[in-house]
C-alpha cells in the first residue's frame, strides 16, 4: 500500500504511514462507515416503514371490525324488535326464523 502523503511502500495492514505518519487506512474506514451508515438508514426506513404499514392495516381491520360488529348488533336488533312485534300482536301462525330473516332482509334491502 503506498502513502498518498509520501509515496513509500506500507504493509496492507497498516493505518499509519511508517515513514512520514501519514493516516493511510482512512479512505477505506471512511468507505466503510458509509456503507455502514447506508445499512443502518435502509434498516431504520425499513422499520419506519413497516410500522407505518402495520399501523394503517391494523387501524383497517379494527375498522372492519367495529363496523361488522355494529351491522351485527343493528340487525339483531332489528330481528329482536321483529319477534317483539309479532309477540304483541299475538298472531297465531309465527312466522318462522327463517320467513322473519326475509322479511327483516328485505327491510335492510329498501
Ligand atoms: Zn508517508
Amino acid at each position: 500500500m503506498k502513502c498518498p502523503k509520501c509515496g513509500s511502500e506500507n504493509p496492507n495492514d497498516s493505518v499509519f504511514c511508517v515513514s512520514c505518519g501519514e493516516r493511510i487506512k482512512e479512505k477505506n474506514n471512511s468507505k466503510k462507515y458509509l456503507v455502514a451508515l447506508i445499512i443502518v438508514s435502509v434498516v431504520c426506513v425499513c422499520t419506519i416503514a413497516s410500522t407505518i404499514v402495520l399501523s394503517v392495516l391494523y387501524t383497517k381491520k379494527v375498522n372492519e371490525y367495529q363496523d361488522l360488529t355494529r351491522e351485527r348488533d343493528s340487525y339483531k336488533s332489528s330481528y329482536e324488535l321483529v319477534l317483539e312485534q309479532y309477540k304483541d300482536l299475538n298472531i297465531q301462525n309465527k312466522p318462522s326464523k327463517e320467513e322473519l330473516d326475509e322479511i327483516i332482509r328485505k327491510q335492510y334491502s329498501e
